[in-house]
This record gives C-alpha cells, structure tokens and sequence, in this order.
C-alpha cells in the first residue's frame, strides 16, 4: 500500500514538473510565416529565419530533388559524363534559372561549408547515421544564417542554384553529389553513387 501511494506521489510530481516545463518554453509569440512562390519563410523569435519548400517532389528512395520547380522527368544522368582527362562526373547537374532554392535532398548535419576552385560555393551535408554525405555545388549564394554544425530537414532551403566555380554563366545549375561515408572518413572523402535513379525514380543510362 506504502509502495502504491509513493509510485501516485512521484507520478504527481513528474506530472507538475512536465507541465512547469511545457509552459516555461512555449513561445510567447508566434513565429512569422512569410510565404514567396513555393517557399514559406518561417521566423522563430530570436533566430534565423527558415525557409523551407512548401511543394518538395521525393523520389522512391526518400530523396527529395534538390532544386525546387524542378520534376523527376526534367532530370537527366549525367553521373558517367566525362570531366576533363580522365575525370568522372560523379554527380547529376540539374539545370535550373539562376537564383532558384537549393533545398536540402535529405535530413542531416551541415558539415562543411566551402569554396573551391571547381565547384565554387558548395555545402556537404552528412546524414543522421553519418553514413552518407550529400554535396550541393556552383551555389550562388548561402541561405541566410546556414552554420557548419546546422541541423537541416528534408526541404529546407540551404542555397539558391549559381554558377559559381567552374560552372558556365550561361548554364546555371546544381551540381548534386552523394558519397558513401566508411566509418572515421572526412567530408573530402567518401565513395560516390549515382544519385540519378534515387531521385528520377529510374534506372541510370547507359
Ligand atoms: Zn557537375
């Protein structure tokens, strides 16, 4: 009997310190919600905003295509395409205007943020299991506040589609990477796959 009434009691005051805690961290305003196209912005108090897609087109594996307004059709494997004297591609270039949102193919980590030569401004992203990382390049410019460390989801705009680098004025795109991460290897590391049927939801050519 002595147990039972302990057990309520403890209950009880679990159950307050819940409620204590739901209270001290709701917010006491609503964020904003500032919609352009097919991107909401939403401003949390006291952080950066964030916008995220508000139509994302997921292909069977889970992947969403990382260029909004861009279909499954629209996409062409360009993964075997020669790249200079013996240099794979390793990657799908997904054409797209200039300035459209860059939107995070999948949920993860933003591991590095970098600017080189070839693929100019760029973003690795490594998924939650640290097992895959996912390379968005030629990128025009960041998403306001986006951090080495951020925590992105699925959709989330992370950049605006450019043409810095290597890549033609006059063909802006993304170049899109997906590397196979072995245990202790870094974001310059990695095995690429061929993201091509993962996001067309078809088999690669050729
Ligand atoms: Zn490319």
């Amino acid at each position: 009997m002595l147990k039972v009434i302990g057990t309520a009691l403890l209950t009880a005051v679990v159950t307050s310190f819940f409620w204590i805690w739901f209270y001290s961290s709701v917010p006491t305003s609503p964020p904003t919600v500032a919609r352009s196209g097919s991107v909401v912005t939403v401003k949390p108090t006291k952080a950066p905003p964030v916008t995220v897609a508000e139509q994302i087109i997921v292909g069977p594996s889970g992947l969403a295509i990382p260029v909004t307004g861009i279909k499954a059709e629209e996409l062409t494997d360009t993964y075997d395409a020669a790249r200079g004297a013996g240099r794979r591609h390793d990657a799908i270039d997904i054409m797209a205007t200039e300035g459209s949102p860059v939107i995070a193919a999948a949920d993860g980590k933003v591991e590095k943020l970098f600017n080189s030569v070839r693929g100019g401004m760029t973003v690795y992203i490594r998924s939650p299991d640290q097992k895959w990382i996912y390379y968005y390049a030629h990128l025009q410019r960041y998403a306001p506040g986006l951090h080495e460390g951020q925590d992105v989801k699925r959709g989330q705009v992370i950049a605006l589609v450019g043409h810095t680098g290597d890549a033609s004025p006059s063909g802006p795109h993304l170049h899109f990477a997906i590397n196979s991460m072995a245990p202790g290897e870094r974001w310059w590391n990695g095995t690429p796959i061929n993201p091509y049927p993962l996001l067309a939801g078809k088999k690669a050519s050729g």
